[in-house]
């Protein structure tokens, strides 16, 4: 990346009338906007610095702003399309401003002192443009393997809620036995016939539940 000031382009008259870096009073310079986006999980905050601004300056302000959204970024839950949403911006707007030429003081607007920015580091050369997206995607396909497959408790071994007040089972919940509940899953069978053993059975998903009622935990108090 050629960066800094040039001071080598010969002064074009034409560029005077144009738009100057709003940084450095700078010339040639073009209307460009560049997009950093910040959030974790729902908190967000959207930054955008307008111009118009001069190649060296909106570089800087591209590699800055897209690393930033790449590491900052990429933490909030609708990053996956945020992000992209914010490369394609800042992408669009890096086209317009390194398609100038090297940038020359404005002979009025700019001072003595007013540099371009140094453009630091490319996008991908900084490390804190991919770790963090890459450690997202880590945590993500660790993620099942951590929560594990999951408890059912439609089994023998779990324990039945009846939904409704009235007792029916007609819309029955499967939870776990330590959990409050109505009754325990002795065996699960393909017919109710093979249920008249056990206090009672129920219907769901094709199988049959042989049930076992839970005693009443609560001890019957004396008269
Ligand atoms: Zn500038």
């Amino acid at each position: 990346m050629t960066d800094v000031t040039s001071t080598s382009a010969p002064a074009d008259r034409a560029d005077e009338a144009g738009p100057v870096c709003v940084l450095c009073h700078h010339l040639p310079a073009a209307p460009a906007t560049l997009h950093q986006v910040n959030g974790v999980l729902v908190y967000l905050r959207w930054n955008r610095e307008q111009g118009p601004f001069c190649r060296d300056c909106g570089t800087t302000l591209f590699r800055d702003a897209t690393a930033r959204s790449l590491s900052r970024g990429s933490w909030h839950l609708l990053s996956p399309v945020l992000v992209p949403l914010v490369l394609a911006r800042n992408l669009a707007a890096r086209r317009a401003v390194t398609a100038l030429a090297d940038p020359r003081p404005h002979p009025v607007l700019a001072a003595p002192n007013h540099r371009p920015l140094v453009p630091g580091r490319p996008v991908m050369r900084r490390p804190t443009s991919w770790l963090a997206p890459l450690l997202l995607a880590v945590l993500v396909s660790l993620a099942p393997l951590v929560a594990g497959p999951g408890v059912r408790y439609d089994r023998v071994g779990g324990c039945v809620r009846k939904s409704t007040p009235l007792g029916m089972y007609d819309a029955i919940r499967f939870v776990s036995c330590a959990d409050v509940h109505d009754a325990r899953i002795a065996a699960v069978v393909t017919s109710w016939t093979e249920c008249r053993g056990f206090d009672e059975y129920v219907a769901e998903g094709g199988h049959f539940y042989c049930l076992t009622t839970e005693p009443d935990p609560t001890p019957a108090q004396p008269d």
